[in-house]
């Protein structure tokens, strides 16, 4: 599905400005990316929800809608990276917009060597995956290198974030992870709210047909963190 590294993958432009977009598709496509290009935000959310790109190059200063707010609807619909370009040098936007889960950003006006570093980084940090490429705890069955994951021979659909998420806790079976370790491993964040980590482990807790009062595989250790285990068979 994804060709891992830098080549061959897809790239979002979100760039208004002619010149800057044709320039960047321009280089990007001599660097072996499948580039596409919108000029609007609404445009740009479209296209992450009908063709999910591997990363978005996203401009701040769009006609529409403000950059950190198509951030915001992007987040709500995919877990696409999302590389910043802004002419704002402004620390606290940028630790704002990182925090609003962007996965990286760069300032204008940047080279493209520097944005081609970036966009290897953003997408290898994407593609985690241990020594061991398959993981098996009870039912679930995880392919780290496919990125797939199975519950008892069925396909899930998951989110880039939930199958990290997953596969973090599924590499560590019984052993209880702290939310901290969570959000610096899978978040790549040194701080952050729990509710970040709440929220994804609700969504992941549903789609592995389990609740938090009758859970199966995860497991929530008040106070501590949350642990994955495989489900006791006399439960
Ligand atoms: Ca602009």
């Amino acid at each position: 599905m994804v060709a891992y590294g830098a080549a061959m993958a897809s790239v979002l432009v979100v760039e208004d400005d002619a010149n800057v977009r044709t320039a960047l598709i321009r280089e990007l496509s001599v660097r072996s990316y499948v580039v596409r290009s919108v000029g609007t935000a609404m445009d740009a959310l479209r296209e992450v929800t009908q063709s999910p790109p591997d990363v978005v190059v996203l401009d701040l200063g769009l006609p529409d809608l403000d950059g950190a707010e198509v951030l915001k609807m992007l987040r709500g619909i995919s877990d696409v990276p999302v590389i910043i370009a802004t002419a704002r040098d402004d620390e606290p936007e940028i630790v704002r917009l990182l925090n609003a889960g962007a996965d990286d950003y760069l300032i204008k006006p940047f080279s493209i060597e520097h944005l081609s570093a970036r966009l290897a980084a953003v997408l290898r940090r994407s593609v985690r995956s241990g020594p061991t490429a398959e993981l098996t705890v009870g039912g679930l069955h995880i392919d780290l290198d496919r990125r797939e994951a199975m519950l008892d021979g069925k396909p899930l659909e998951l989110t880039r974030r939930e199958f990290d998420l997953l596969a973090y806790l599924a590499a560590r079976p019984g052993r209880v992870v702290a939310r901290r370790e969570l959000l610096a491993e899978v978040w790549r964040q040194a701080y952050g709210d729990d509710q970040t980590i709440d929220v994804h482990l609700s969504w992941l807790r549903r789609k592995l047909g389990e609740t938090a009062a009758a859970p199966r595989y995860l497991h929530t250790v008040r106070g501590v963190g949350v642990r994955l285990a495989e489900p006791d068979p006399r439960s």
